[in-house]
Protein backbone atom coordinates (compact mmCIF):
# COMPACT_ATOMS: atom_id res chain seq x y z
CA UNK A 1 0.00 0.00 0.00
CA UNK A 2 2.98 2.13 0.88
CA UNK A 3 4.61 1.52 -2.17
CA UNK A 4 1.60 2.50 -4.45
CA UNK A 5 1.16 5.46 -2.70
CA UNK A 6 4.38 6.97 -3.32
CA UNK A 7 4.15 5.91 -6.75
CA UNK A 8 0.58 7.64 -7.04
CA UNK A 9 -1.37 4.44 -8.26
CA UNK A 10 -4.73 4.41 -6.32
CA UNK A 11 -5.25 0.91 -4.20
CA UNK A 12 -8.29 -1.07 -2.37
CA UNK A 13 -7.68 -3.80 -0.15
CA UNK A 14 -9.06 -7.15 -1.42
CA UNK A 15 -10.59 -9.23 1.27
CA UNK A 16 -13.61 -11.12 -0.80
CA UNK A 17 -14.36 -12.47 -4.04
CA UNK A 18 -16.42 -9.27 -4.15
CA UNK A 19 -13.57 -6.74 -3.62
CA UNK A 20 -12.13 -8.32 -6.80
CA UNK A 21 -14.80 -7.15 -8.74
CA UNK A 22 -13.56 -3.58 -8.27
CA UNK A 23 -9.98 -3.81 -9.47
CA UNK A 24 -7.71 -3.70 -12.62
CA UNK A 25 -5.00 -5.46 -11.01
CA UNK A 26 -4.38 -7.58 -8.00
CA UNK A 27 -0.80 -8.03 -5.83
CA UNK A 28 -1.17 -11.52 -3.66
CA UNK A 29 1.69 -10.19 -1.08
CA UNK A 30 3.85 -11.94 1.33
CA UNK A 31 3.19 -13.22 4.50
CA UNK A 32 2.01 -17.07 4.82
CA UNK A 33 1.10 -18.70 2.25
CA UNK A 34 -0.84 -21.38 4.54
CA UNK A 35 -2.49 -18.80 6.23
CA UNK A 36 -3.57 -17.25 2.72
CA UNK A 37 -4.99 -20.33 1.65
CA UNK A 38 -7.08 -20.54 4.84
CA UNK A 39 -8.78 -17.04 3.68
CA UNK A 40 -8.88 -17.98 0.16
CA UNK A 41 -11.24 -20.90 1.40
CA UNK A 42 -12.97 -18.94 3.49
CA UNK A 43 -13.71 -16.17 1.35
CA UNK A 44 -13.78 -18.01 -1.52
CA UNK A 45 -11.21 -15.86 -3.24
CA UNK A 46 -9.37 -19.24 -5.10
CA UNK A 47 -12.10 -19.55 -7.85
CA UNK A 48 -12.62 -15.86 -8.45
CA UNK A 49 -8.97 -14.97 -8.74
CA UNK A 50 -8.91 -17.34 -11.49
CA UNK A 51 -11.22 -16.08 -12.98
CA UNK A 52 -9.41 -12.89 -13.02
CA UNK A 53 -6.58 -13.77 -14.09
CA UNK A 54 -8.23 -15.56 -16.64
CA UNK A 55 -9.47 -12.47 -18.30
CA UNK A 56 -6.08 -11.28 -18.82
CA UNK A 57 -5.94 -9.10 -15.67
CA UNK A 58 -2.65 -8.56 -14.32
CA UNK A 59 -1.92 -10.11 -11.15
CA UNK A 60 1.38 -10.08 -9.05
CA UNK A 61 2.70 -12.47 -6.46
CA UNK A 62 5.43 -11.52 -4.21
CA UNK A 63 7.03 -14.28 -1.96
CA UNK A 64 3.80 -16.04 -0.67
CA UNK A 65 1.80 -14.64 -3.22
CA UNK A 66 4.01 -16.32 -5.81
CA UNK A 67 4.03 -19.68 -4.01
CA UNK A 68 0.13 -19.16 -4.33
CA UNK A 69 0.53 -18.86 -8.18
CA UNK A 70 2.86 -21.69 -8.81
CA UNK A 71 2.01 -24.67 -10.56
CA UNK A 72 4.06 -27.13 -8.09
CA UNK A 73 4.66 -26.45 -4.62
CA UNK A 74 7.14 -28.44 -2.21
CA UNK A 75 8.25 -28.60 1.17
CA UNK A 76 5.98 -29.34 1.51
CA UNK A 77 3.33 -29.13 -1.31
CA UNK A 78 0.04 -28.16 -1.02
CA UNK A 79 -2.89 -26.44 -2.54
CA UNK A 80 -2.26 -23.60 -5.25
CA UNK A 81 -3.69 -21.60 -8.32
CA UNK A 82 -1.34 -23.12 -10.59
CA UNK A 83 -1.46 -20.10 -13.01
CA UNK A 84 1.92 -19.81 -13.65
CA UNK A 85 4.47 -22.32 -15.00
CA UNK A 86 6.71 -22.85 -12.47
CA UNK A 87 7.87 -25.47 -9.62
CA UNK A 88 8.68 -23.73 -6.16
CA UNK A 89 9.99 -24.56 -2.70
CA UNK A 90 8.56 -22.77 -0.05
CA UNK A 91 11.31 -21.64 3.04
CA UNK A 92 13.80 -22.93 0.56
CA UNK A 93 16.62 -21.03 2.06
CA UNK A 94 15.86 -22.24 5.43
CA UNK A 95 14.37 -20.54 8.60
CA UNK A 96 13.84 -16.89 9.63
CA UNK A 97 17.20 -16.39 10.56
CA UNK A 98 18.72 -17.63 7.25
CA UNK A 99 16.74 -14.59 5.20
CA UNK A 100 18.67 -11.87 4.07
CA UNK A 101 18.81 -8.84 1.42
CA UNK A 102 20.79 -10.02 -1.83
CA UNK A 103 21.79 -8.24 -4.85
CA UNK A 104 19.94 -8.99 -8.24
CA UNK A 105 19.40 -7.76 -11.58
CA UNK A 106 16.72 -7.25 -14.01
CA UNK A 107 18.44 -6.00 -16.81
CA UNK A 108 15.31 -5.52 -18.98
CA UNK A 109 13.60 -3.90 -16.37
CA UNK A 110 16.47 -1.89 -15.05
CA UNK A 111 20.70 -1.05 -16.28
CA UNK A 112 20.95 -0.77 -11.94
CA UNK A 113 21.66 -3.70 -9.72
CA UNK A 114 18.70 -3.98 -7.00
CA UNK A 115 18.68 -4.98 -3.45
CA UNK A 116 16.30 -7.65 -3.04
CA UNK A 117 14.83 -8.78 0.28
CA UNK A 118 14.18 -12.51 0.58
CA UNK A 119 12.25 -13.52 4.41
CA UNK A 120 11.91 -16.99 4.38
CA UNK A 121 11.61 -17.13 1.00
CA UNK A 122 11.21 -19.66 -1.52
CA UNK A 123 13.13 -20.36 -4.34
CA UNK A 124 11.97 -21.31 -8.02
CA UNK A 125 13.18 -24.69 -9.12
CA UNK A 126 11.76 -24.81 -12.36
CA UNK A 127 10.76 -22.69 -15.11
CA UNK A 128 8.28 -23.29 -18.12
CA UNK A 129 8.76 -22.73 -21.89
CA UNK A 130 6.06 -20.19 -21.59
CA UNK A 131 7.76 -18.19 -18.23
CA UNK A 132 10.32 -15.53 -18.70
CA UNK A 133 12.89 -15.00 -16.17
CA UNK A 134 13.01 -11.03 -15.96
CA UNK A 135 15.13 -11.38 -12.87
CA UNK A 136 17.77 -13.23 -11.20
CA UNK A 137 20.06 -13.35 -7.76
CA UNK A 138 23.18 -14.95 -8.72
CA UNK A 139 21.75 -18.34 -10.55
CA UNK A 140 18.76 -18.30 -9.05
CA UNK A 141 15.66 -16.73 -10.94
CA UNK A 142 13.69 -14.98 -9.01
CA UNK A 143 11.40 -12.48 -10.92
CA UNK A 144 8.85 -14.44 -13.60
CA UNK A 145 6.52 -13.35 -16.00
CA UNK A 146 3.47 -15.32 -17.96
CA UNK A 147 2.20 -13.23 -19.70
CA UNK A 148 -0.55 -11.15 -17.22
CA UNK A 149 1.23 -12.86 -14.11
CA UNK A 150 4.19 -11.40 -12.94
CA UNK A 151 5.80 -13.17 -9.36
CA UNK A 152 8.93 -12.32 -7.30
CA UNK A 153 10.31 -14.30 -4.70
CA UNK A 154 11.30 -11.33 -2.90
CA UNK A 155 9.82 -8.46 -1.29
CA UNK A 156 10.26 -5.48 -3.64
CA UNK A 157 7.94 -3.28 -1.29
CA UNK A 158 10.41 -3.03 0.84
CA UNK A 159 13.09 -1.39 -0.34
CA UNK A 160 13.21 2.34 -1.55
CA UNK A 161 13.49 1.22 -5.19
CA UNK A 162 9.84 1.63 -7.40
CA UNK A 163 11.57 -0.35 -10.59
CA UNK A 164 9.22 -3.88 -10.06
CA UNK A 165 6.12 -2.01 -9.06
CA UNK A 166 6.31 0.03 -11.81
CA UNK A 167 6.55 -2.23 -14.28
CA UNK A 168 3.54 -4.37 -12.96
CA UNK A 169 1.42 -0.92 -12.86
CA UNK A 170 2.45 -1.01 -16.72
CA UNK A 171 0.88 -4.28 -17.36
CA UNK A 172 -2.78 -2.61 -16.66
N1 LIG B 1 7.63 -18.83 4.04
C1 LIG B 1 6.38 -18.27 3.61
C2 LIG B 1 5.50 -19.34 2.96
O1 LIG B 1 5.96 -20.40 2.68
C3 LIG B 1 6.60 -17.12 2.64
C4 LIG B 1 7.34 -15.98 3.32
C5 LIG B 1 7.08 -14.62 2.74
O2 LIG B 1 6.09 -14.38 2.06
N2 LIG B 1 7.96 -13.70 3.06
O3 LIG B 1 4.36 -19.13 2.75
Amino acid sequence: MKMLERIGAPWKLVKSAHDLEEVDALIMPGGESTTMLKFFSEEGLGPAIKKFAGEGKPVFGTCAGAILLAREVSNPPQEKLALLDIAIERNAYGRQVDSSIRQGECPELASHPLEMVFIRAPIIRRVGAGVKVLGHSGELPVLVEQENILAATFHPELTEDETIHRYFLQKI
